[in-house]
Parts: C-alpha cells; structure tokens; sequence
C-alpha cells in the first residue's frame, strides 16, 4: 500500500473507459503500489480488482459477444487496421510508460512494440485465416464443411517483462476471431495495457469487447475459475504456468501456459566469433536478460572456442553502459524490483559457492543520481557445470553463464536433459551440423546463427517441456485454433422424388 496520497491511481479498463471499481466485493478498493526501477521509488497506485469488479468485466464482456461474434470479419479487420495506426501513432507515449514502468531502455520498448504491432498486422488478415474447410459430394448428395466458431469470452494473464507484446500476443487475434476479452497484466508494469485498451475504443472496438482488470493472484484465480469464461492464455514463470494450466483445465477451460526458460546457444569451433559474440552480448544482456528467449548459456564446443569467447565476452560485457531506460545510449536499464536484484545476486553467491569462475562480478553498481534504482552491471560465468543451480534454475537477470564441451553431442545432451524448452541456437558455418542441431534439439524454437529465434507473426511461438503447458502455441496459425471452436456440417438435399430408405448399417460412402 503506498502512503502518498498525491500518486496518480490506475483503474481497471471495462466497457470502453476506465473504471476504478465499486469499493465491494473481495478485496476491492485496495491498491498495490507500481515502482519506477531507476529510481527505486513509488511512481503509481493500481486498483486491484475483486469480485465486483470482475463480475463487471465480464457481464459487459458478455453482452458485447453476441454482436462482435456476428460482426463480419473484415468489419472486425477495419478496427484492427486503425489500432494498427494507432500504435504507431502513439508509439512514444507507450513505449515512455513501458520504460518508466519495466526500466527497459526506450529502444527496446520500441522493439517489443514493434512485435506487438506485427501480431496487429497478421490479425488484419482474418478474413482469409478464418476460411473454413468445404468438401462438396463427401457423400452421394452430401456436402460437408468446418467452420471456425468464437469461443465466447476468454482471458489473458501476462508477465511484467513484455508490458505490451506479450497482451498483444494474445488479444488482437482473440479478438479478431470474435471473442470478447478480459485481461489481466502484470501489476508492475500495467500503464501499457490500459494505453493500449484504450486506443483500441479510439479505433472503433465496440465497448467491452476489450478489458483490462489489475491485480495479482486473487483476481486470477477467480479468472480461472469462473465457468463463463471459456479460455486462458497465460504467459509467465514455470511455476505458476503449471498451476494454473491446472487449475483452469480442471474448470473445463482451455489453456495454454507458456513458462519460463533456460536457452542455450552452441558455438562451434567454426563459427564466426566475431558475429556469435555479438549476438551473444544482445541476447544475453539485452533488457538486463528479463526475456524468455534470453540466451543465458553459451555451450562452447572446444577449448580453443571457449578460450576466445570468453576472452571477447570479457571486454564487452565490462563496456555495457547500465543506467536509466530513458538514455537511449544505455545497453541495459535496470531490473524490475528489488526482489529480482536480490535474487540474481543470491544466485551469483550459489555460482561462486559451487565452483563457477565468475569472469566479471556486475554487483555493487551505483549510477549516479539514481542510486536507489534496481541497477546491476553484467555478470559472466565460466566452468559452469551442468548440475550447478546457475545452470539449472531460470535467473532471469544479466548472467551470462559459459559451459565447456568436447563435441556437438555433449552440447545437444546438455540441452535436452535440461526440464525447460524454450529456445536455442547453434552459431556454425557448416550446414549439416546445422541440421543435425536442428532436427534432434529437444526445444521448441531454434536459430541457426540467430540468438533470437523469436518467431514472426505468421508463425507460432512455444516452447517444448516445461516452457508450455498445453497443446497450441500462441500467436500465428495455433491462434485461430485456439481462439476458436471447430464444428462440423455434413447436409444433404435430396433431390424432389428421391425416396430415403431405412439403411440400419454405419453410413459410409
Ligand atoms: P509471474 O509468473 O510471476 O507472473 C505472471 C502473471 O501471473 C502476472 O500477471 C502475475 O500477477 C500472475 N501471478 C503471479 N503469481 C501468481 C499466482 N500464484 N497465481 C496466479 N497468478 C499469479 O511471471 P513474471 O515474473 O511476471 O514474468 C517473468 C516470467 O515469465 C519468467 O519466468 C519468464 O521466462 C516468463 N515468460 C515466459 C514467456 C514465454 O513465452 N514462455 C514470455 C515472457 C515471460
């Protein structure tokens, strides 16, 4: 709770304004506080949202279904198109809250609304993704057909690390499918969602078809259980990616949780180091390593790869300049609490204490003039080794961590045996260890000489293993599977005088 009474209060998003609750119900009045990471202080309160406020949300979700559900697809394209120039438009004042909220340097933000946008773009498509399957003459006289129904309301519960990419992985497709949507982000970093939520009225979304709810665990479990809500995309940390994929598909509902992540990249002797090591530094250390796809082990086969990697990472991971996300000359802003900095340097101690070389020690950073913030410089491990908890836990900060290996196999077991799936990428100039890299990897995004391999919008993002718990990924193709509920037609019109009779056997053609 913050004690400054003159901080500015967010409110929840529903029925195409913003609402600040009716002070009844389970928990409702009550605020959380939101913190600028560079500076350490309170910056906002958020309303958090309790039965009464949910029950809102999704009564006006309701009644805004059965006309968006009927509206044509390219009509729902049309809206699609103006929150499209919309965003762009708008693109400083989002990405200025993304950063003023998560610390990520300004840069970046745009980056990730960039990503956002091109989700925006392949939903403007949706009359040629929504196409059904016809079969004419399946059968003697028989026409059969799928169609591609909404779902009716469904929800979306996001992370802090992609204020808006991450909501727009998820709504703009839902939405173009015709389903209505509630979403509940992260109350760290929630101004982008509610800016976005309201552009999307500014751009002709009927009112209530979009809505944002603030809060934490109590709101999303009345989420998840609530019968009338039919789905839930969820993006966040393993642990609660699992509960909730549970809990939600015990409600009947659909489900889709993607977790967390440990990505490896191998670099083979061959490689191009010059390249490898530069996307390394992006990969690793951009957004201070708060990215699911962050590489956060560099596997080198060989001891030579490994001498000169590491003698190259070295130099540059101690000239990364760490500061405010509004200087735009700065490589990494700060992390996201003081929880995430203690924890990661909990994490470089556990390093140290089970034998890992610490290269370069990013603690004890102080920035001047934004000494309280959440800052720390980047860390490089060497000799980490396959059972360390650096090597096995998510850390989610800037800690790089190099393993030492003898052949491309060693690499490859290291990634398979390991409990997370997200992402990795093999850096070589040889084509069929390429391939063999990619075929028999046990992960569910790959990037040959690409440290990012973060899918484009017209193709699906998901990990394997214990990164995504369901059957469809998010975004592209997997999303109108998932936003939607197939049914099936099978009609016959006999032809005047054509007399049926009482066949008792299964019918087959
Ligand atoms: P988090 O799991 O703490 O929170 C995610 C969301 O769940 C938030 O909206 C939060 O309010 C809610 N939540 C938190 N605890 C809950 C509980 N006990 N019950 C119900 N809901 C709860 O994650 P985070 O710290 O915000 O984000 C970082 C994590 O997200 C990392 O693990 C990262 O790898 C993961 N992530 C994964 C992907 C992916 O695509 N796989 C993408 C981005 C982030």
């Amino acid at each position: 709770m913050s004690s400054n009474k003159d901080l500015e209060t967010l409110g929840h998003y529903i029925g195409g304004r913003e609402s600040f609750g009716v002070g009844i119900g389970i928990d409702s009045g009550e605020t959380l506080d939101v913190y600028n990471p560079a500076t350490g202080k309170v910056s906002k309160k958020l309303s958090c949202a309790g039965s009464a406020e949910l029950e809102e949300a999704i009564t006006t979700a309701s009644i805004a279904f059965a006309a968006w559900r009927n509206t044509p697809p390219q009509k729902r394209a049309q809206v699609l198109f103006r929150f499209k120039q919309l965003l762009e438009a708008n693109a400083d004042d989002i990405c200025a809250a993304i950063t003023a909220e998560h610390g990520k340097v300004l840069d970046d933000a745009r980056g990730e609304l960039i990503r956002g946008i091109e989700v925006v773009e392949y939903a403007c498509g949706i009359s040629e993704l929504l196409k059904g399957e016809h079969s004419k003459n399946a059968g003697p006289e028989i026409d059969s057909w799928s169609e591609f129904q909404a779902l009716g309301i469904v929800a979306g519960i996001t992370p802090f690390n992609f204020p808006a990419m991450v909501p727009m992985w998820m709504f703009p497709m839902a939405i173009a499918c015709g389903n209505t949507f509630i979403l509940k982000p992260s109350e760290r970093d929630p101004s982008a969602a509610l800016l976005l939520a309201k552009l999307f009225t500014e751009a002709g979304l009927p009112d209530g078809v979009f809505n944002v709810v603030h809060g934490d665990r109590r709101v999303v479990e009345m989420i998840l259980d609530d019968p009338r809500i039919q789905a839930v995309s969820f993006v966040g940390s393993t642990p609660i990616a699992e509960s909730i994929y549970q809990r939600a598909s015990k409600s009947g509902k659909r489900v889709q949780a993607l977790g967390g992540a440990k990505n490896h990249a191998v670099i083979m002797p061959d490689a191009d180091l010059d390249n490898a090591v530069n996307a390394l530094m992006g990969a690793a250390y951009g957004s201070c390593g708060e990215r699911c796809m962050a590489i956060s082990v560099a596997v080198c086969v060989g001891e030579e790869t490994a001498d000169k990697v590491v003698a190259e990472l070295e130099k540059r991971v101690r000239a990364l300049k760490v500061g405010p996300g509004t200087d735009i000359e700065n490589d990494m802003g700060p992390l996201i609490s003081a929880d995430a900095l203690a924890r990661i340097n909990d994490y470089l101690e556990q390093g140290l204490d089970q034998g890992a070389d610490l290269i370069v020690d990013g603690r004890g950073l102080s920035v001047d003039g934004f000494e309280e913030g959440y800052f720390i410089g980047g860390c490089l491990f060497d000799e980490v080794t396959e059972s360390m908890s650096i090597h096995s836990d998510e850390i989610f900060g800037p800690v790089l961590c190099v393993m030492r290996v003898k052949n491309i196999d060693q690499a490859m077991s290291i990634i398979n045996r390991h409990e997370y799936g997200n992402g990795t990428c093999i850096f070589t100039r040889d084509g069929a260890a390429a391939r063999y890299f990619s075929d028999h990897i046990q992960v569910g995004m790959v990037g040959v000489n690409v440290a990012l391999p973060v899918p484009v919008a017209s193709h699906s993002f998901g990990g394997w293993k214990r990164s995504l718990f369901g059957d469809l990924s998010i975004y592209g193709p997997d999303s109108i599977r998932f936003y939607t509920r197939r049914k099936t037609m099978t009609q016959k019109w006999p032809a005047h005088g054509d007399n049926e009779r009482a066949w008792f056997s299964f019918p087959s053609s």
